[in-house]
């Protein structure tokens, strides 16, 4: 999508990401043409491609570009999946998943946040998008099993009615540690048995808490 923005995303996918090894023509091509600063606040437009989180409603952020690109990388996607993702937030990652998946489930407890992120994903047109307001550490069990489940908050531990709603092979990325810094976590299914997983770290981060029955507490 053409705009006055494009230049600086094209940059920000330049110097941010593809210079940070991330490879996926897919990914890289989802960051390109998805416009960041519709999701953020009027006041803050002019920062939208910088290399960092902005702050959104309600003390939440909108994740730094590059995150999202190694998060979304992670997950491994072809456009046949579905896929869950908890925490919508701004609904930006939601829509480079839109992008990239089939169809997309997301959770966003704070219900303002989950309104203002679905009527910026109806203007662009991804209509492949359910956004639920609830706890999403207990996942969407209805519509599971996920091929990739992306949780874009901080958590204690990896809530395990996540791993049960993958498929088997499916992708759990997944921030976890403590309240001011994690280690981003990917783990894979690899039977039917969800105790068979293979875990890998991709490296330190910050994000704000996952809150909810198998989160933190709300304080
Ligand atoms: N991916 C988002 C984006 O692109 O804007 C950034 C998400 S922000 C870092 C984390 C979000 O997770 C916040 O909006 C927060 O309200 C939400 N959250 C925290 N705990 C949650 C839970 N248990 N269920 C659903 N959403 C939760």
């Amino acid at each position: 999508m053409a705009d006055q923005y494009q230049k600086h995303r094209l940059k920000m996918v330049d110097a941010q990401i593809r210079a940070r090894g991330i490879k996926d023509r897919r990914v890289l091509a989802a960051m390109e043409k998805i416009p960041r600063h519709w999701f953020i606040d009027e006041g803050l437009v002019n920062q939208a491609y910088n290399d960092s989180p902005l702050p959104i409603d309600r003390q939440q952020t909108i994740s730094q570009p590059y995150i999202v690109a190694l998060m979304t990388e992670a997950m491994q996607l072809t456009g046949r999946e579905k896929v869950l993702e908890i925490g919508t937030g701004s609904g930006y990652q939601t829509a480079i998943l839109a992008e990239l998946a089939e169809r997309v489930f997301s959770i966003e407890r704070i219900a303002v946040l989950a309104s203002r992120a679905r009527k910026v994903l109806d203007v662009l047109n991804y209509y492949n998008v359910a956004i639920r307001v609830g706890d999403g550490t207990y996942g969407w069990r209805e519509e599971s099993p996920f091929a990739a489940i992306m949780v874009t908050a901080g958590a204690p531990r990896v809530p395990q009615l996540l791993i049960e709603q993958l498929d088997v092979g499916g992708r759990l990325v997944i921030p976890v540690g403590g309240r001011h810094s994690q280690v981003l976590m990917k783990l894979t299914r690899q039977s039917e048995d969800p105790a068979d997983i293979k875990q890998e770290e991709l490296g330190g981060c910050r994000f704000v808490d996952l809150i909810g029955e198998h989160g933190w507490d709300d304080k």
